[in-house]
């Protein structure tokens, strides 16, 4: 049976990069060491992470002036090391609040004492549009935005005007849409959705923004750029994995190839539960995300019956949030339209049965 994954992470990962992976296990570029044992100070691994960094740049078209971190902590330990290190003028970060994630990263910073103002909320709307925010005064270190919210199913393609630098969590929508780096002071992901497995996280952040003041080294941006990401001993393994990723990437298209096929296989959802009797998205269409589809039944029991014979098709991980319920579908890179036109096979089928 083929098995689809439709966790909102850690994801899938692409078919090549697992047999690449499989195939560099036992020696690694006839090393006689796998992946996992070669030394960070070694050139074998210098060439990986300076091939990573690389593919990243030129997918992303990310200037010269802009510093790649690879971290570990994932995109929650950004949510600190950002203001740490970006909001050293006014020690205050304006917060566009979309949900969970975009409330987490404004606790983070108000934990080490930085002052946050939700500048625009769609609280009110249940998250499910965006709010609207527009600035001409620049008065903040930094305005948050978390472009792709993964539990509610919205997402930034358009940004909004700012004079303010901003800071974009870009966790479950990096590599799955483009994104202008300039429009951005800081970009933040998490690898385990689209660049891999868990346990590195990027940052692409301007070098004008950092270096303001001596902070614990492993939050400090400007020392961790000086080392080559390489202050301590950095994820081998993910670094690695990433970079067969970017590869993978790149022989797709690029990031425009792929936002086109993500296009395909999100409409191909959409417009299933757009016309079912059975099936609700209840994302305004013009707000709703290319990679994470929450659509409800509005029936607890039927929902449980839903994921348990999806499951046993091989339709994996599409229970719902906790916070939101119901189900959903998330489709990043790495999951094929075969997949996607398997699950609204089944979704249909099911509502067929249902409504006899
Ligand atoms: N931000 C967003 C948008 C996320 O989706 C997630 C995790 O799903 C996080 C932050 C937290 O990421 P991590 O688990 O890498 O700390």
């Amino acid at each position: 049976m083929t098995v689809y994954n439709f966790s909102a992470g850690p994801a899938m990962l692409p078919k090549p990069v697992l047999a690449q992976i499989k195939e560099d296990i036992p020696s690694f570029q006839n090393s006689g060491m796998s992946v996992m044992e070669i030394s960070h100070r070694s050139d074998l691994f210098d060439n990986v992470i300076a091939d990573a960094k690389n593919d990243l740049r030129e997918l992303m078209n990310i200037p010269d002036n802009y510093k790649i971190l690879f971290l570990q902590g994932g995109a929650t330990l950004q949510f600190t090391a950002l203001p740490m290190n970006l909001a050293t003028q006014y020690n205050h970060i304006g917060l566009i609040d979309t949900g969970h994630w975009s409330t987490r990263a404004g606790e983070e910073a108000e934990k080490i004492g930085t002052e946050v103002t939700t500048v625009a909320t769609s609280k009110n709307n249940d998250y499910h549009q965006l709010p609207e925010y527009t600035d001409d005064d620049n008065r903040y270190d930094y305005i948050h935005l978390t472009t792709n919210n993964t539990i509610e199913g919205t997402a930034f393609s358009k940004l909004p005007k700012t004079k303010n630098v901003l800071v974009g969590d870009m966790s479950s929508n990096f590599l799955a849409q483009q994104y202008n780096v300039e429009d951005f002071g800081a970009i933040y992901a998490g690898a385990q959705k689209n660049l891999g497995i868990a346990g590195l996280t990027v940052v692409i952040v301007r070098e004008d923004l950092i270096g303001k003041k001596p902070l614990p080294s492993m939050l400090d941006y400007q020392l961790l750029a000086n080392k080559n990401s390489m202050l301590n001993t950095p994820p081998v393994f993910a670094i690695y994995a990433a970079g067969l990723t970017l590869k993978w990437l790149k022989d797709i298209g690029g990031i425009a190839e792929m936002e086109k096929i993500n296009r395909q296989k999100s409409n191909q959802l959409y417009q299933f539960l757009d016309q079912s009797k059975m099936f609700n998205n209840l994302i305004k269409p013009a707000d709703r995300s290319l990679t994470n589809i929450p659509f409800v039944t509005g029936n607890k029991e039927l929902d449980q019956e839903l994921i348990a014979q999806a499951s046993d098709r091989g339709l994996v991980n599409i229970k719902g949030h906790r916070l939101v319920g119901g189900m959903r579908a998330s489709l990043y890179n790495a999951m094929p339209m075969e997949g996607v036109v398997a699950l609204t096979d089944f979704l249909e089928e099911f509502e067929a049965k249902h409504l006899e």
